[in-house]
């Protein structure tokens, strides 16, 4: 899958305190300004949740790191009476790159739909944020054996609306939501399915040479030992990884797989 520059992200969710937060980001620069590493193979980012970003930002800035970052959520709006959201239009400012959207925690703890998903990818968009939309079943669908259908479901509902040109903005990450947080991986075999799925999908909705040029990424108890063997599949171009993206040394071992 080294056809796209993989995308290795790391999503810290409501984890880390301000000063663990800089320091997590100092050490990662460490690793990304390796001198025997060449870290123009790999795109590397970071989510820290909102209260960090600024801090994050002049650190990046300061010392020039190959390191990108984005928020964890957006809201669907760009400003006005929505107390407590925060707007495509702030992040931009704070020179995020990218904002998760549609993550299964914020679908399962916050009620969100395709179609609030869907206005949260068009709000990213017109902010220049790439927006990274995350779709994948449940333990349920799983085992019914309705993965790829009720996944793709989710891709149609969220990019319903949008242009090709919108969409090659995207990045799409597949989570099994039984395999978030639960030390349970997907198979490499299953991850290439369904990027497989996703992206002939993207192709009969959008055409063949906007979905040949999206990264899909895989996410869900990925660690530095099985990495390597997710991202060599054909149609996985990157990771999003949780939990082992809070250490230092486990996530620069997960940046620098071996490929
Ligand atoms: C996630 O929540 O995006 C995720 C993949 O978590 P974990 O790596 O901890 O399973």
């Amino acid at each position: 899958a080294y056809d796209r520059t993989p995308l290795i992200a790391g999503n810290w969710k409501m984890n880390l305190d301000h000063h663990q937060a800089v320091t997590l980001v100092q050490k990662l620069s460490w690793t990304l300004t390796d001198a025997d590493h060449d870290f123009e193979e790999v795109e590397v980012a970071v989510f820290p949740p909102f209260t960090d970003l600024r801090s994050v930002q002049t650190l990046v800035a300061g010392d020039r790191l190959p390191l990108a970052y984005g928020a964890q959520d957006l809201s669907a709006e760009d400003s006005g009476a929505f107390t407590g959201e925060v707007s495509g239009q702030f992040l931009a400012k704070l020179g995020c790159t990218y904002a998760l959207v549609g993550h299964s925690e914020r679908r399962t703890l916050n009620g969100e739909d395709d179609a609030l998903v869907g206005r949260k990818l068009a709000a990213a968009l017109r902010h220049g944020i790439a927006p990274i939309l995350c779709v994948g079943e449940g333990l349920e669908v799983r085992r019914q054996g309705r993965q790829v259908e009720h996944t793709l479901a989710q891709l149609r509902g969220a990019l319903e609306g949008l242009s090709p040109e919108q969409v090659a903005g995207l990045v799409v990450a597949y989570e099994p939501v039984w395999a978030i947080g639960t030390g349970e991986v997907a198979g490499p075999e299953d991850a290439q399915e369904m990027a497989a799925a996703l992206r002939a999908e993207l192709a009969s909705l959008f055409g063949a040479e906007t979905a040949a040029g999206l990264r899909l990424l895989y996410g869900g108890s990925v660690k530095s030992t099985n990495v390597a063997s997710i991202l060599r599949e054909k149609d996985v171009d990157g990771v999003l990884v949780g939990g082992a993206s809070l250490d230092e040394g486990e996530f620069a071992s997960i940046v620098r797989f071996e490929h």
